[in-house]
């Protein structure tokens, strides 16, 4: 059973890990390394069973493949989770016990925060194995990405109105910023520089005070985001608002935000074009912060953070160029890009060695 759906899905490698003085019960998923090592956050969540957890990496590392490839990174997909809860469970020796197992793959995964995981859980991690980005910035770590996977959709919004109105001037349209976290705080303060017309909305009150006072947006209702007369809806908190409910409310023409999983389903993909709206999609947009961590491999660079990010606006660029290539929603377009990437590199046969993992900024001791 187990192999068929990795045959399915195309995994390379699943490796359970299991230590019980530890109370340790996770899994590493390493999707596809044909770019180079297997990056991707690790996810401590309270699973309701087992299969739960595997379904979850499964999904998750497949997704960390074609985010990669679409990023130009020459790293591939992987993803890990532990099974339990973030808030009770968590102790040095189980983030050690971790760690050691990352540490057996020789930087065939290679691992980073996620949901559930704090930059001191990784410093567990990181005792125990080099293959660990997202450290403290003592450690040659590149610290909070949020910064970054901002100015990274700034960068996919220009290509994006780009396409859509043939000009990138932010300031001359309006924007629907839905969550006003790490990201959203950040696009919205980029947007108020250009000169937008910005709304927010937030479960948080005191971010949606500052969004107001700071950076001179319009504050609406959680539910009324969907409505508000904007070119551009911005979702920058949870998954699937782009789903059957909120679609025919949008009065936007172009969804793009730094969330993850924006659209509900496939068939809302295709919804979302039939419109004549141009989705801009979320892991090529929001790849910043992956770009960002990518580049404690070979040693971290701010500058060079920078100018990765850049690179987003032709990724948008080259996904709408597919996009009308093969008369494909933009959402398929971006996953065609990373597989013909994957396909192309993988037929040069590189010798081994060349993408392996240096760690060259890392001053490690602690
Ligand atoms: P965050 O937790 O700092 O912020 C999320 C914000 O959304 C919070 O302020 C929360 O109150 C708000 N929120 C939650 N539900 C909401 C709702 N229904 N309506 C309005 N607001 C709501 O998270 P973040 O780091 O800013 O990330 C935001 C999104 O971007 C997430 O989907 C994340 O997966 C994605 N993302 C983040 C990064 C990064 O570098 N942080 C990188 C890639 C993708």
């Amino acid at each position: 059973m187990i192999f068929d759906t990795l045959d399915t899905f195309g995994h390379e490698q699943v490796v359970f890990c299991h230590n019980k003085d530890a109370g340790l019960k996770a899994i590493i998923a390493i999707h596809n390394t044909v770019l180079g090592p297997g990056l991707g956050g690790l996810r401590m969540y309270p699973y309701k069973t087992e299969a739960d957890a595997l379904d979850d990496v499964l999904r998750l590392s497949r997704g960390m493949t074609y985010k990669n490839a679409v990023a130009g990174l020459n790293i591939g997909g992987a993803k890990g989770v532990i099974i339990g809860d973030p808030e009770t469970d968590k102790s040095e020796a189980l983030f050690r016990a971790f760690g050691k197992f990352v540490d057996s793959l020789g930087g065939r995964y290679i691992t980073a925060e996620d949901v559930g995981i704090d930059v001191n859980d990784m410093e567990y991690v990181y005792r125990e194995t080099e293959f660990v980005t997202g450290v403290h910035q003592v450690h040659g770590g590149s610290g909070d990405p949020s910064p970054f996977t901002a100015y990274g959709t700034m960068q996919g919004l220009m290509a994006t109105l780009n396409k859509k109105y043939g000009d990138e001037e932010i300031g001359k349209y309006s924007y629907a910023v839905q969550g006003l976290g790490h990201v959203g705080m950040e696009f919205v303060k980029l947007l108020r520089e250009r000169g937008a017309k910005i709304f927010v909305t937030d479960k948080a009150k005191a971010l949606v005070e500052k969004a107001v006072s700071e950076y001179g947006a319009e504050a609406v209702g959680l539910d009324e985001i969907y409505d508000v007369a904007a070119d551009v809806y911005s979702p920058c908190a949870m998954g699937g608002t782009v789903n059957e409910k909120t679609l025919p409310r949008l009065k936007a023409k172009i969804i793009c935000g730094a969330a993850n999983n924006q659209l509900a389903n496939d068939a809302i993909g295709d919804e979302v074009e039939k419109r004549g709206i141009l989705y801009a999609p979320d892991y090529a947009v929001n790849a910043g912060g992956v770009m960002n961590v990518s580049l404690e491999i070979d040693g971290y660079n701010r500058e060079r953070a920078m100018r990765m990010m850049r690179t987003i606006y032709h990724n948008l660029g080259r996904i709408y160029e597919i996009s009308e290539r093969d008369r494909i929603p933009t959402y398929r377009a971006a996953d065609r890009l990373a597989e013909e990437r994957i396909a192309a590199i993988g037929k040069l046969k590189l010798p081994m060695g060349r993408s392996a993992p240096r760690f060259l900024g890392r001053m490690r001791g602690h």
